[in-house]
């Protein structure tokens, strides 16, 4: 089939977007690599402290006037950038798949669901109304109002380049607030074509900056006493040890959802065709770079010929999976984002077969890529039988295309199995028996939990939320409660004389 024309031409340098202005950045220059060609596609700045100082200074500047915006000319921002979106959805798509490694529907998917989080916050004249009571004592009335805060800060991780930033970045601009973003530095071109819409839409110069870069934009972020809270999607030891711990030094609100470690639990009354199917999509799908991809596959039950057939189904299935460039659109499974992650991934796979896990399908052999690609980034599926709870394959986040698969006598030792892991972000159960399906979503330690579905992505109106190791906060991203993150309730009493 032929390759989708790349939207990214020549090596463009990335700016940062501050005040209303694109400007180019003093900080240092690296490269940004399209993991399945290996060519250098743009060059990203590493912004310096002064620069996340003056786009922080911006937002400030912009605050008192943006926050007098009525919520519905606000809304009207986000519905003409909503309409931006709609009308470049195939090139925003295909950059992520450029700039990222991911099939071009896996794209597509990632670009409907950014879109979907401007629409839910352009109803934000219903959405952030308060409430109100008569007559709590005799004339006397009480009403509760929200308001926005100021400026907020929104870090995103490298998976979901352009959609996770609008798990945040919509609500917080409704809500009244001023923001700055600061993508992922290894894939910051999705982005960069959303600020590009976003000027276009009409935003006041100074409400909604970017500042690419790394630590020193993050550390510019935690430390200034004029952001007022942050958002923060990415691996547990940054969210824990960095953001949430200096945003408590600091008095800052902040979202900081983790990594993961997500168990499917099969139970041999389910649907097998379709399970299996699933399974694919859970563990392969956007090359195991999910913090809601399958992890561990565990098995239920005493019966070998079930356990033999499920996952000789899967493996079988996994194996033909149609590897290459995303922008093939027969392409199902695409590269991992570099050479240092796969490197990572492969440092796995090596400690499973030391720690005697019986290695059924290798990615590193099956390889097969459609095209003229170098192997660097590619890695085919990866599944290991004979797997115990105390092998690191089995404990830690991979984030590959990697399948460990273990077995349990009961429901009851799968979920305690599970809730015995550290993180708990999207662990999902298969079965026709609502009763089971009952039992694992009451016990279960998850916050996103799957019944006979294998990726358990909230909708844009649910939020998107995370237990233990896999999220440090209260209120989370997406829908009502990033409204109530973005904005903080007033109680008024009033009596008239
Ligand atoms: P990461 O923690 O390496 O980086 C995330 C962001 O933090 C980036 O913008 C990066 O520049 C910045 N950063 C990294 N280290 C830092 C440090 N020491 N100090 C300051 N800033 C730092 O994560 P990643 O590799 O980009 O993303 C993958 C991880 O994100 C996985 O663990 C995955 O499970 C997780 N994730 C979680 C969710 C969720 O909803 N829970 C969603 C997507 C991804």
């Amino acid at each position: 089939m032929a390759i989708l024309e790349e939207p990214i031409k020549g090596v463009p340098q990335v700016k940062n977007f501050i005040d209303g202005e694109w400007v180019e950045s003093k900080g240092e220059i690296r490269d940004v690599v399209n993991p399945a060609t290996y060519e250098t596609i743009a060059r990203v700045p590493i912004s310096t402290k002064e620069e996340i100082d003056a786009a922080v200074e911006a937002a400030k500047a912009a605050f008192p006037d943006w926050r007098r915006t009525t919520p519905i000319a606000r809304s009207r921002c986000l519905f003409r950038l909503k309409e931006l979106m709609e009308g470049h959805f195939e090139e925003l798509s295909r950059v992520q798949t450029q700039e990222h490694g991911k099939t071009i529907d896996e794209s597509r998917g990632e670009t409907r669901r950014g879109i979907e989080n401007v629409e839910v916050a352009c109803g934000i004249p219903t959405l952030m109304m308060g409430y109100n009571l008569e007559d709590i004592a005799s004339g006397i009335d009480e009403y509760l109002i929200r308001q926005p805060l100021g400026v907020f800060g929104i870090i995103g991780p490298f998976n979901f380049p352009f959609m996770i930033p609008l798990w945040s970045a919509p609500y917080a601009v409704a809500t009244g607030n001023c923001i700055v973003v600061k993508p992922s530095s290894e894939v910051p071109l999705s982005q960069m074509k959303l600020t590009e819409l976003l000027d276009e839409a009409g935003f006041p110069p100074g409400v909604w900056n970017v500042v690419n870069g790394g630590r020193t934009v993050v550390n510019g972020m935690l430390d200034h006493p004029d952001i007022e809270g942050i958002t923060f999607v990415g691996s547990t030891p940054t969210a824990k040890d960095v953001i949430y711990k200096r945003c408590g030094e600091t008095g800052k609100r902040v979202i900081a959802q983790g990594g993961a470690k997500n168990f499917m639990v099969i139970m041999p009354d389910c649907d097998v065709r379709a399970t299996v199917v699933s399974m694919l999509t859970s563990f392969f799908g956007n090359t195991g770079q999910r913090c809601l991809s399958g992890a561990n596959l565990v098995i239920v039950g005493e019966d070998d010929e079930f356990y033999k057939g499920f996952v000789g189904a899967v493996a079988d299935a996994a194996s033909k999976i149609i590897i290459g460039y995303g922008l093939d659109e027969a392409v199902q499974m695409g590269p991992v984002r570099d050479k240092e992650k796969k490197e990572s991934i492969i440092g796995y796979i090596e400690s499973g077969i030391k720690e005697g896990a019986k290695l059924r399908l290798d990615g590193r052999e099956n390889v097969k890529i459609i095209g003229d690609y170098p192997e660097t980034c590619f890695l085919g599926p990866t599944i290991f039988e004979n797997v115990t709870p105390d092998m690191k394959i089995s404990r830690e986040e991979i984030f590959g295309p990697v399948m460990s698969v273990l077995r349990v006598k009961n429901l009851d030792e799968a979920i305690e199995m599970a809730n015995a892991s550290p993180f708990g972000n999207g662990q999902a159960i298969f079965t026709s028996s609502g009763k089971s399906a009952r039992e694992f979503q009451y016990r279960i330690t998850s916050a996103n939990v799957g019944i006979n579905i294998g990726i358990v992505a909230p909708m844009a109106f649910f939020p998107f939320s995370g237990m233990k190791d896999s999220f440090f906060g209260i209120l989370h991203t997406q829908g009502q409660e990033a409204v109530r993150f973005f904005t903080e309730s007033k109680v008024v009493i009033q009596r008239w004389f």
